[in-house]
């Protein structure tokens, strides 16, 4: 051992004491895991690439990261001296319970919530092979509460989950059940569903009880809700502003699902933090943006599947115009955005298209103008402050939660890359290994 090795051991072993003693009550210290990283984007945006670095992690949790190949004592030592070291990604916005397809219209005859927890967990395992150490999911069954704290304890292989629960909509609206007989509809409409400023107080109310970690509401018409009624404002002011203050009192930040211009202006007023799609955003929705400090979650990769998906014959009347119309939009959108200084968090509304490609919306921000490190800086570093999580996710630090990727090529070099993910550690535990899978 070089005279360098053996002094970053020692001091190396220090910490682990320090750690040790501070377990000490169990009986044993923990365990440590020792990665070599041939080259590490330790902090994506903010700090070039070194090499040959050692993360040192303890208990899910990053202790040191050291120069040179550290090996301390009784350490398992994992070899990616070969790979590119990243922080885990970010997806700010999936619907990790069910997955569109051309039948997925029948799910909600046939599927029931325990269905929706076992298919969310086969998700959640894609998504996190996939790299995606993180996610928000922004609307979907009550069930989701339920894989997220499984997931938490370790139950369940799969990135941390910050849930919403059903989206809050106003009655007919894109997050309500639409398009079935009046029956079908009566059985499945709930209380997600408000109309009114005090009705809306209530269904806020009603998913932070649930569980919700932040809530999410469809301010305008989406593509894929079976209804002729376009993709412009749906709530009122007044029921997005007795959204905002009543989360707010409850201390949870809301996000919108808006295309319409007007629709994204109005919930940006009303102070949501951030908005999801964006599709008719222009230059002056980039200045109300900036100045409530609110984030964009493009979602690039929905409209660009749903227009295939129309493309292909898949959607019902009502859907296809809508996806036609919206899909090709929003390239240019992200461009506007992007351009504006407008904070951008990497979300890709998996679910519409298919878990665990979800790397492929960082090619599509880079048709829109990105550089493939801000690309990656949106999912990792940025995506973290988004959803308030930056002391503990986003980046390779002491102190950070031990979620590591690898890619074998260069990805500032080629983003692609990203698609085909090598190596992931989720909170300290491996979750894809190139030796063993
Ligand atoms: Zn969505």
């Amino acid at each position: 051992m070089s005279a360098l090795k053996s002094m970053l051991a020692a001091s190396v072993a220090a910490s682990v004491l320090i750690a040790s003693q501070a377990s000490a009550q169990d009986g044993e210290a923990a365990p440590i895991t020792v990665i070599h990283a041939g080259t590490l984007l330790a902090a994506p945006g903010e700090e070039p690439a070194s090499t040959e670095r050692s993360i040192v992690i303890q208990n899910g949790v990053i202790t040191g990261v050291e120069t040179g190949y550290i090996e301390p004592v009784g350490a398992e030592i994992v070899d990616l001296s070969d790979m590119y070291v990243l922080p885990g990604l970010i997806d700010s916005h999936v619907h990790i319970s069910g997955e569109l397809s051309a039948t997925s219209r029948l799910d909600r005859m046939t599927l029931d919530d325990a269905d929706a927890a076992l298919d969310g967990a086969r998700n959640a395992r894609t998504t996190l092979r996939a790299g995606f150490t993180t996610v928000r999911d922004c609307g979907g069954p009550m069930s989701i509460f339920a894989l997220r704290d499984a997931i938490r304890d370790g139950d369940v292989p799969g990135p941390r989950i910050l849930a919403s629960g059903p989206a809050i909509t106003p009655t007919g609206g894109h997050g309500d059940i639409n398009g079935y007989r009046h029956e079908i509809i009566d059985l499945f409409s709930g209380g997600n569903a408000c109309n009114g400023a005090d009705d809306c107080r209530r269904a806020v109310r009603e998913a932070v009880r649930a569980g919700a970690d932040f809530i999410k509401i469809t301010a305008t018409g989406g593509v894929l809700s079976n209804t002729n009624a376009g993709v412009g404002q749906q709530f009122f002011d007044d029921e997005l502003e007795a959204i905002v203050e009543t989360a707010r009192m409850l201390g949870r930040e809301v996000t919108a699902h808006a295309h319409g211009r007007e629709g994204v202006e109005a919930a940006l007023r009303a102070g949501v933090a951030s908005i999801e799609h964006g599709t008719y955003l222009n230059e002056m929705t980039v200045d109300l943006f900036n100045e409530h400090e609110a984030y964009l979650v493009p979602t690039v990769l929905a409209g660009v599947t749903v227009a295939e998906m129309a493309e292909a014959g898949m959607l019902p009347p009502a859907v296809r115009d809508k996806a036609l119309e919206v899909g090709p939009q929003m390239i240019d959108m992200l461009g506007i955005a992007r351009r504006g200084g407008v904070r951008i968090a990497f979300g890709t509304d998996s679910g519409v298209s298919r878990h665990g490609q979800n790397a492929r919306e960082l090619e599509l921000m880079l048709e829109s103008g990105f550089s493939a490190e801000e690309a990656i800086a949106a999912a990792t570093i940025v995506a973290a402050e988004h959803i308030n999580l930056e002391e503990e996710i986003g980046r390779i630090a002491p102190g950070f939660s031990a979620d590591i990727i690898a890619v074998s090529g260069d990805p500032y070099a080629n983003i692609s890359e990203m698609r085909d993910v090598d190596f992931v550690m989720a909170r300290g535990e491996v979750a894809l290994d190139p030796q063993r899978d």
